[in-house]
């Protein structure tokens, strides 16, 4: 045997492709769910005298309370339920598939849905399923219920609003999940911000195997990566021997303190978001060649006659969406739109109208 990552390299890890991020510098970025609002000036300003002050020669606390009261607080997290801080969410899905991936065990999640899942599971060595939606991009009853009886996965992941689609699965639908499975649900609420306030947190405690994943990154924090876990001490203290110990640095976890404790300044900024999103998608509509969507989400899925050759244009146009063909049989076509400012949104419109008339 030699030497080389060929021969060393677990085959499922080889077989994968790194998550990828299309280079965005000179485009109007709309492809990865951002707000696309600055920082008021004051705010700014008081955040740039708070990281100054930060000590950076020390290691930051591990526990970080305020920062953990800052998010209980802006989230709304019921006082008996617990909460473990990941660098983003994605380090959280990450933490959750190492702990269930005992030999041979399999995760599962409805597809298609956020790329991460199918990612950690077969990073951490757990068999992924796949589970198809309908074309609606709604839970296919029947098709889930079977996998779940046939493969009794050990993770089941469910996004509430689902990305790529945008739309929220029906809620009995979920909690009869929860329900059959025998493994633990995590319920991914990174949309909640813009999802009507729909959420499964009134949930937790109520059910053995249900954790919750929420994150900062939708709000306008996407820079800091600060995502969390939420749930029944029994599972996270578990997750928390998989958390390095320093894995939200000190930087980040003293501008989430502070810009938590602001957050009626990010929640008006989402609400600015939602009310674009229905002007946005009113506009969509207007345009004959595209069908949209339904979003609880700050992002909007289209199908258009030829989803990479409109992605091409937009591109030439000078605005980065994200372009989902060939990825999923149900996503052919399809591009995913994110919600910008109402300038962008505007420059957006009129790009596709001129490309698809
Ligand atoms: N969950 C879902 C459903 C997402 O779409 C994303 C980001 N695209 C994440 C989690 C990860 O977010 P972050 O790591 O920024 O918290």
């Amino acid at each position: 045997m030699s030497k080389d990552p060929a021969s060393l390299v677990r085959d499922e890890i080889r077989r994968l492709r790194a998550y990828h991020v299309s280079p965005a510098e000179g485009l109007v970025k709309l492809d990865a769910m951002e707000n696309p609002h600055r920082l008021p000036v004051s705010l700014a300003a008081e955040l740039g005298e708070r990281l100054a002050g930060v000590a950076i020669n020390r290691y930051p606390d591990p526990n970080a309370p305020a920062l953990k009261r800052a998010l209980r607080e802006a989230m709304r997290i019921p006082a008996g339920q617990e909460l473990i801080l990941g660098n983003g969410s994605d380090e959280i899905l990450q933490i959750i598939a190492m702990a269930l991936a005992k030999p041979g065990a399999a995760a599962l999640a409805p597809e298609p849905s956020f790329a991460m899942y199918r990612m950690s599971a077969i990073a951490a060595g757990l068999r992924y399923i796949g589970v198809p939606l309908r074309a609606d991009f709604s839970l296919d009853k029947r098709v889930l219920f079977e996998a779940i009886a046939a493969y009794r996965p050990a993770l089941v992941w469910i996004a509430y609003p689902n990305n790529p689609s945008g739309n929220l699965f029906d809620r009995d639908t979920i909690l009869r999940v929860i329900d059959a499975s025998p493994g633990l649900v995590v319920v991914d609420e990174a949309y909640y911000a813009f999802s009507g306030g729909a959420t499964l947190m009134d949930e937790l405690g109520r059910h053995p195997n249900l954790v919750l994943v929420r994150t900062v990154s939708k709000l306008g924090l996407a820079g800091l990566r600060l995502g969390c876990a939420i749930g029944p001490r029994e599972w996270l203290d578990e997750f928390e021997k998989l958390r390095l110990p320093y894995n939200v640095n000190a930087l980040s976890a003293a501008a989430g303190e502070l810009l938590l404790g602001h957050h009626d300044v990010l929640d008006e900024q989402t609400r600015q978001i939602v009310a674009d999103r229905a002007a946005l998608e009113a506009a969509l509509d207007g345009i004959a060649r595209i069908e949209r969507f339904p979003s609880a989400a700050n992002f909007i899925l289209v199908r258009v006659p030829d989803g990479p050759a409109t992605f091409e244009a937009l591109r030439q146009s000078g605005i980065l969406v994200r372009t989902f063909h060939g990825s999923h049989a149900l996503l052919a076509n399809c591009l995913r739109l994110t919600v910008g400012t109402p300038e962008e949104n505007l420059r957006l419109v009129d790009a596709l109208r001129s490309i698809l008339s």
